[in-house]
């Protein structure tokens, strides 16, 4: 790292420790959303933002905010930021990396005595992974105005997610879509081995793959395990498994290229699932991810010609491939690229580019605004999980990223870029 930077390692440590602090006893690092421990998090982070100088407050749409006003405010906002909610029995780093990253961005521009033009924030977003209500990303929906207005009345237990909301201190009936946010910018670990493999300090993530889920259903025949002869027998499982294996091939094709592509069948169930049974129905629900949109076109169509020569093949009725949702990847502002990469070359960090398999808020915030963010390694690309590692280091070299990125894009939004 340049060492003149104001970053501070121990400080990024510090912080990371103070919120694994805080997690169910029992079942470390869970801190899922609008649980009580997420509340004592979020009570911690906001004293650390005030702190840091910031003023916070929840927007309307329960995301936690740290705003150090600019020079010239009425210039937008640069902001920054991710998530310090987990998934149960998650790890240290997944979000709360790149919340704290942008907190020391902060610190580190008091500590060097710089006020930007543009007002900088920091967002901790409300309920990034998937939460007791089943859905994920609430608050960056919310502030890019994508949140739809039926989701309110979903239910956890009692709880409707409209009341969730205004437990966290939103607003849930009001509009949280903002029209002032210049540019975004996210740190993340990287949760695959790739920045570790290559020995490369910072992946500056060129899209978010889309994804898409498909659902097929196998339509078998049950009869008698036992007396049904092996040539009469319409098996549901053995025709999904010729599926499952050409899904893999698909997919293996496709990831060759220089894209990233990625898909896998995550939920497979079989009726009746008795001993005794030839299987009579496979419901599988394949998760598709891929950074260019074409190879998410010609996967569902190879999927769909694979799956009609599979089931002439067995003599097994097999659906036509269903789309159960579908996302488009989400590119990085090209321009921000240019920005994040310059910043790498500052701060003496080597980098390359990437395409995220994750979703992140990041997507959301590129509804509305400039936005693209960056991958810091994280060990043997462990994440979702409880030994998830992220050396305070490498954090600190990204948000050194992240810093001069910033000052850099206080200038040059001002051109126009
Ligand atoms: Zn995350």
């Amino acid at each position: 790292m340049n060492t003149n930077s104001t970053i501070r390692a121990r400080r990024i440590a510090d912080d990371i420790d103070a919120l694994a602090g805080i997690t169910e006893p029992d079942r470390p690092y869970t801190r899922r959303a609008f649980t009580p421990k997420f509340f004592e998090g979020r009570k911690w982070l906001e004293q650390a933002m005030r702190d840091a100088g910031a003023v916070t407050q929840i927007d309307a749409a329960g995301n936690l905010i740290g705003t150090i006003p600019g020079a010239h405010p009425d210039l937008g906002t640069i902001m920054l930021g991710s998530h310090s909610d987990t998934v149960p029995d998650g790890g240290r780093f997944d979000g709360i990396a790149g919340v704290i990253a942008a907190l020391e961005v902060v610190r580190a521009l008091r500590d060097q005595g710089t006020v930007l033009d543009h007002t900088l924030e920091v967002a901790d977003f409300l309920a990034e992974e998937v939460s007791i209500f089943g859905v994920s990303c609430i608050g960056s929906r919310g502030m890019s105005g994508s949140r739809p207005p039926e989701w309110l009345q979903r239910v956890a237990g009692e709880l409707t997610l409209e009341q969730a909301i205004a437990d966290v201190g939103g607003h849930p009936l009001h509009s949280a879509e903002r029209d002032d946010i210049k540019a975004f910018l996210e740190l993340h670990i990287e949760q695959g081995p790739v920045l570790q493999n290559e020995k490369i300090d910072i992946g500056v993530v060129t899209a978010i793959a889309g994804i898409t889920r498909i659902e097929i259903i196998v339509e078998g025949r049950a009869d008698h395990a036992g007396t049904t002869p092996m040539g009469a027998r319409k098996d549901a499982l053995t025709t999904a498994a010729w599926i499952a294996l050409g899904v893999e091939e698909l997919a293996k094709a496709l990831a060759s290229g220089e894209a990233h592509f990625a898909a896998t069948v995550g939920e497979f169930e079989m009726t009746p699932n008795a001993a005794n049974v030839v299987p009579a129905r496979v419901r599988m629900l394949i998760d598709a991810r891929a950074e260019r949109r074409e190879d998410m076109e010609r996967f569902v169509d190879e999927l769909d010609n694979g799956v009609g020569a599979i089931a002439s093949k067995t003599g097994v009725a097999v659906s036509a491939p269903r789309i159960v949702s579908d996302n488009l990847p989400t590119p990085g502002d090209a321009d921000l690229l240019d920005v994040l990469d310059a910043a790498c070359e500052t701060a003496g960090a080597s980098h390359r580019r990437m395409a995220s398999g994750a979703g992140h808020d990041t997507a959301w915030m590129a509804r509305i605004t400039k936005a693209a963010m960056i991958f810091v390694p994280c060990v043997d690309g462990r994440s979702h999980a409880p030994d998830e590692l992220a050396t305070a280091e490498d954090i600190a070299l990204g948000a050194a990223v992240l810093l001069d990125a910033v000052m850099a894009l206080d200038t040059k939004l001002q051109e126009d870029i």
